[in-house]
């Protein structure tokens, strides 16, 4: 069978009321780990065992691993750096697989591989009615999208002032407008910086806007305190400063003690881990270890890694200042894009390297940051999706981070300088089915604020993703056997079965 494009609306090939007869179940959030049970769904959702179970047909799951669909908290799937991706990516690779792709690619490879939702973590607030547009047409997953809307002069401009109860009427305002999930910030007053003829340059978070008084320290803590006024379902969602920029480990740290004891995201930590004062082999490498310190001991705070693997990618960010500076190191064409008032963008292909000293570290910086996470459920996986590794290889991710002889493998083959001073050589730790599984579903769900995702519990989108267990995890969870989005049969050993068009996530803004 030919996958289906996205236009195509197959009739369901589920009943309304089936059970999935004696899968083993993965379910942290009701602490099931490897249980063989039944699980009973009816109109979409999936409900207690009934009393009278007739009238539900009986589909065999016996020796299928089942869990609920996956979550990708941040990934870039829509709006104009991902259009303007699809233009500047290169051929596609090995596989045949596009680094960009477009809309109606993205939720079948998503649906596919057992992923039933998706935000979009950057979309400038006056490109939101674009991206919905565009996403009213990505199939079989439910979507949500992060509004860039502290990049707003006004905002900033009421930030400036001091007046907190403004800056939480336009938040509330811009997320209602946009249609938006929370609020994200991509390096906070950087987009005055770099309009300010300050190009990538570094500045902490203590260093006044030009022209301003206020700091990207005082922008953010304003924009953390309208979410939380505002009761957004997901915290505030930080990209902080100086992405990409050696030393940049203290700006993390930093960012972390701003939100002291209150709940804030924190996306992509992996760009944000580095040390030294330049890219050389002695003092460039790896702030993750006080980091993770400090993130362990910080109950409020969630994150998500931004996991770099080999190969060809886009990099494509909201932060106009970092694309500048990675433009300016790498030597690649590149395209800057300026939304006027309310932000801008950078976009360029770039190819990660086992060989090179810089794209090494990035590597074992985020598998790193993954094992020195006490508590999986406030992290969750991700490539950045296109930023560090396309989202089809979540499955080699989690095999590096489940099967600790592979990632020795792998480690053997970077940089030598990294494979001497990476801390990665001495952890062993190796994450369990229930791990992975709470990484990647129910720990973003949660972080997310979605209560009818990431479990198998009643009351739960019947989301459900059947898996043929194998020792080779990468292989497992490339291809699952078949796919459930709202108890519609959507995909079948990688072959697309179905293809409705799933929900839009909007918060609700609390008034106040
Ligand atoms: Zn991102």
């Amino acid at each position: 069978m030919t996958p289906l494009h996205a236009d195509d609306r197959a009739p369901t090939t589920s009943t309304d009321r089936f059970v999935l007869r004696g899968g083993t179940i993965h379910d942290p959030l009701h602490d099931r780990d490897g249980v063989v049970d039944d699980i009973w769904i009816e109109g979409g959702k999936i409900v207690a065992r009934p009393a009278d179970p007739s009238g539900f047909v009986s589909v065999d799951a016996a020796g299928l691993v089942a869990m609920p669909g996956g979550v990708d908290l941040h990934s870039h799937v829509a709006g104009p750096k991902v259009c303007i991706g699809r233009r500047l990516s290169p051929p596609a690779g090995r596989g045949g697989r596009a680094p960009v792709p477009t809309i109606g690619a993205t939720g079948l490879a998503y649906a596919a591989l057992g992923y039933t939702t998706v935000f979009d973590a950057a979309i400038a607030t006056g490109a939101a009615g674009l991206a919905h547009l565009e996403l009213a047409s990505l199939p079989v997953v439910d979507k949500g999208i992060y509004l860039l809307a502290g990049d707003d002069a006004r905002v900033i401009d009421a930030a400036a002032a001091g007046d907190s109860a403004a800056v939480t009427r336009l938040l509330g305002a811009a997320v209602t407008a946009g249609r938006g999930w929370t609020v994200k910030v991509a390096n906070p007053g950087g987009n005055r910086f770099w309009r300010h003829g300050r190009r990538g340059d570094h500045h902490d978070l203590d260093t006044p806007l030009p022209g301003l008084a206020l700091t990207p320290r005082g922008l953010l803590d304003h924009l953390g305190l309208a979410v939380d006024a505002l009761a957004l379902p997901h915290a505030l969602h930080v990209h902080t400063a100086n992405l990409g920029l050696p030393g940049n480990w203290r700006t993390l740290d930093e960012t972390m003690r701003t939100f002291d004891g209150r709940r804030v995201h924190l996306a992509h930590v992996q760009f944000h881990s580095y040390t030294g004062g330049d890219l050389d082999e002695e003092s460039f490498g790896s702030g993750v270890e006080p980091l993770a310190e400090r993130f362990n001991a910080s109950p409020g705070i969630t994150l998500d890694v931004g996991q770099v693997l080999f190969g060809d990618t886009v990099a494509m960010t909201g932060d106009s200042e970092a694309a500048a500076h990675l433009a300016r190191t790498t030597g690649v064409p590149w395209v800057s894009h300026d939304q006027h008032l309310s932000g801008g963008c950078g976009v360029m292909p770039i190819r990660y390297r086992e060989k090179s000293l810089v794209h090494a570290w990035q590597w074992a910086i985020g598998l790193e940051w993954y094992l020195r996470v006490a508590d999986p459920w406030r992290a969750a996986l991700s490539t950045d999706h296109p930023n560090g590794a396309h989202f089809l290889a979540y499955p080699l991710l989690m095999k590096l981070l489940g099967d600790e002889p592979f990632r020795r493998e792998a480690f053997a083959r970077i940089h030598p300088a990294v494979r001497r001073r990476s801390a990665l050589a001495e952890i062993r730790r190796e994450y369990s089915l229930q791990e992975l599984c709470i990484l990647t579903r129910a720990a973003p769900a949660r972080i997310a604020g979605l209560h009818d995702k990431g479990h198998l519990g009643p009351g739960a989108d019947a989301d459900v993703v059947l898996y043929r267990p194998s020792p080779d995890l990468e292989r497992m969870f490339a291809v699952p056997a078949r796919v459930y989005k709202a108890g519609v049969l959507v995909a079948e050993d990688g072959e697309i079965r179905a293809a409705p068009i799933g929900a839009t996530h909007a918060a609700a803004v609390c008034a106040g």
